[in-house]
């Protein structure tokens, strides 16, 4: 198997050959001229769940910013559904039906909604869903690997019945960044430096998403080549 690998990764390098002058493709590389649709959960009138410090929307707000910064750093083009706290009026609901429909209005490669779980105090950690289908399915596993390596969390991927998720025309996934019901893991997720973070976390596992594209069905079917991840 290994033997494979290296040959897949060989073949890769030799189809994507770095330009002259330079030893190494650059980070990202793979993620140039894609678009990206980011959703932060809720906004607005809906806050999402209640911390003790802060609320759901907020945090999904600040590290769906960070994840666009790397985002167009890496030469993608990424569409947001909201990125100010006065985009959604606190007056009324927003229907989540409008957003759905303006997702898939921009024919986007792939949507990241960004949300934070809520349960007993003492549960924490990531977690990635997804809904339909096998690249939802292997972009969730992308991101939740390097949300595990980066956090230490046991937490596994889930597919998981959620209106954004089902009707997205896209490859989706909702990533919940952590419990906001957790004291001591919101602490972490209104720290700027853990959102930047998470959002790298989110950005390379979408990188290793594109890469994984170029695979042959078995090998992308086999688990995961962990000696080869990017570490
Ligand atoms: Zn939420």
């Amino acid at each position: 198997m290994a033997v494979a690998m290296t040959l897949v990764i060989a073949w890769i390098l030799a189809a994507n050959p770095p330009a002259s002058g330079q030893e190494t493709v650059p980070l990202g590389h793979l993620l140039a001229g894609r678009t990206v649709v980011i959703d932060p959960g809720h906004g607005g009138f809906d806050p999402g769940s209640i911390g003790r410090q802060s609320t759901e929307a907020a945090v999904n707000l600040e590290v769906a910013l960070a994840l666009r910064r790397w985002l167009e750093a890496a030469g993608a083009h990424v569409i947001m559904t909201w990125s100010k706290p006065t985009d959604i009026p606190k007056t009324r609901k927003y229907r989540v039906q409008n957003r759905m429909e303006f997702i898939n209005s921009t024919g986007a490669d792939v949507l990241i909604d960004i949300h934070c779980n809520a349960s007993a105090s003492v549960w924490h950690g990531p977690q990635t869903f997804y809904w339909n289908g096998a690249s939802s399915y292997h972009l969730a596993q992308s991101i939740q690997e390097e949300l595990q390596y980066l956090t230490k969390t046991r937490r596994e991927v889930k597919r998981i019945d959620q209106y954004v998720l089902r009707y997205a025309k896209m490859p989706a996934v909702n990533v919940e960044v952590g419990f906001i019901t957790n004291p001591e893991e919101e602490r972490l997720l209104l720290t700027p430096a853990y959102q930047n973070r998470l959002a790298w976390a989110i950005f390379i596992g979408m990188e290793r998403w594109f890469l994984k594209a170029h695979w042959p069905l078995d090998l992308l079917q086999a688990p995961p080549p962990t000696e080869l991840l990017i570490r």
